[in-house]
C-alpha cells in the first residue's frame, strides 16, 4: 500500500519511477502521502523564506498531544497528523523534505508571540483564523474548519450541548477560542471554568472526575475520544466555526500568497485528500473542501 502510494506520488509528478518505497525509507513520513521535494523554489520578497534558505532548514510550529491533527509519538518522538502533513506539504514545496524539518511543539497561549519572535517560520495546530489574531499575524488557508463542541464522559447524558452547561465544571485552554467563547457567553460561572495549558491536561482532569466536560474544535475531541471510546464521548453538536489555517508573520505577503498557491493546487488536485484520508478521515466524517481567502 506504501509503496503504491509512493508510486502514484512519483508518477503524478512526471517522475519515472527510480527506486521503491520501503518502510522506514528516509523522508517517507509517518502519518501521510510522501511529497515530492520542489527544486529551485523562489518566493521573491520573502523574509522568512529567506531565513529559512540560509538556515537550510524549515521551523515549524506544532501541537504534540493532539492525536490525528499533530501528535508525538512518546516512543519514537515523530509526528504525525493531518496538521503535521499540511506542515510537509507545504515544506516540501518550499523545496525542504522530512529530513529538513525541525518541530517545535507550541501551546496555543504561545503561537502569536513564537511567530513575532521569528521563533518559527510558520505554525499549523488547529490555528483559528480570525481578526483580533490578524492583527499581530497572518493566516493562509483556510485548509480545514471544525467547530467547537464538547467532551464528556460516556456515561453522562446531562450535557447534550453548550445550554447545558450552567453549573458544570468546564475545561479549556489558555489563548484558545473555545475559552474565549465559554467567558463571552458565559455558558458556565467564573468560578467552574478551569483553564489549563493543554487539551490533554484538561481530558485527565475528565478522566480523574475532576470536571465534567473539556471544550474544543469537535476535530481535537474526536482524537480524544477514538483514543478511549470506552470512556468518553463528543457531544457532537458543534456551535462554532473554526477555520484552520496557516500561522506565519504578519508583513510576510510573498510567503502567504505562495503558500495559499500551494493549498489551493493541493486541494484542487488529490493532495489534500490523501491527506485528509490518512489522517483526521479515519476518526471522522468525510470533509468538504475548503476554499481558500486570499487577502
Ligand atoms: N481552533 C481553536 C483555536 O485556535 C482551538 C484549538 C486550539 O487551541 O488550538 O484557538
Amino acid at each position: 500500500m506504501r509503496v503504491r502510494t509512493l508510486a502514484v506520488v512519483l508518477l503524478a509528478g512526471g517522475l519515472a519511477l527510480t527506486a521503491c518505497g520501503k518502510e522506514g525509507t528516509p523522508g517517507e513520513s509517518a502519518s501521510g502521502p510522501t511529497q515530492q521535494v520542489a527544486t529551485d523554489v523562489k518566493v521573491d520578497g520573502s523574509k522568512t523564506f529567506e531565513n529559512i534558505t540560509k538556515r537550510g532548514k524549515v521551523v515549524i510550529g506544532v501541537k504534540e498531544d493532539q492525536p490525528n491533527l499533530g501528535y508525538k509519538d512518546p516512543t519514537s518522538g515523530k509526528y504525525s497528523g493531518f496538521d503535521v502533513e499540511i506542515a510537509k506539504l507545504i515544506a516540501a514545496k518550499l523545496g525542504f523534505g522530512d529530513d529538513k524539518i525541525e518541530y517545535k511543539a507550541i501551546a496555543s497561549a504561545g503561537r502569536e508571540q513564537a511567530i513575532i519572535n521569528g521563533d518559527i517560520d510558520y505554525y499549523v495546530g488547529t490555528y483559528t483564523i480570525n481578526d483580533k489574531r490578524k492583527q499581530q499575524i497572518s493566516f493562509a488557508g483556510p485548509y480545514f474548519t471544525a467547530g467547537q463542541d464538547l467532551l464528556v464522559k460516556k456515561s453522562d447524558d446531562s450535557i447534550t450541548g453548550p445550554e447545558s452547561l450552567k453549573g458544570k465544571k468546564v475545561c479549556s485552554v489558555t489563548g484558545s477560542t473555545p475559552i474565549q467563547k465559554v467567558k463571552s457567553d458565559n455558558l458556565t460561572e467564573s468560578s467552574n471554568i478551569v483553564e489549563l495549558q493543554n487539551y490533554s491536561q484538561c481530558v485527565q482532569q475528565l478522566e480523574q472526575g475532576a470536571i465534567h466536560a473539556v471544550t474544543t474544535d469537535d476535530a481535537i475531541l474526536k482524537g480524544y475520544a477514538a483514543q478511549q471510546p470506552d470512556l468518553f464521548k463528543v457531544v457532537g453538536k458543534t456551535f462554532s466555526k473554526e477555520p484552520y489555517g496557516i500561522g506565519l508573520a504578519k508583513d510576510d505577503k510573498a510567503l502567504r500568497d505562495k503558500m495559499n498557491d500551494i493549498l489551493e493546487e493541493a486541494i484542487q488536485g488529490d493532495g489534500w485528500k490523501k491527506i485528509y484520508d490518512a489522517t483526521l478521515g479515519k476518526s471522522g466524517s468525510p470533509a468538504e473542501k475548503p476554499v481558500i481567502e486570499r487577502y
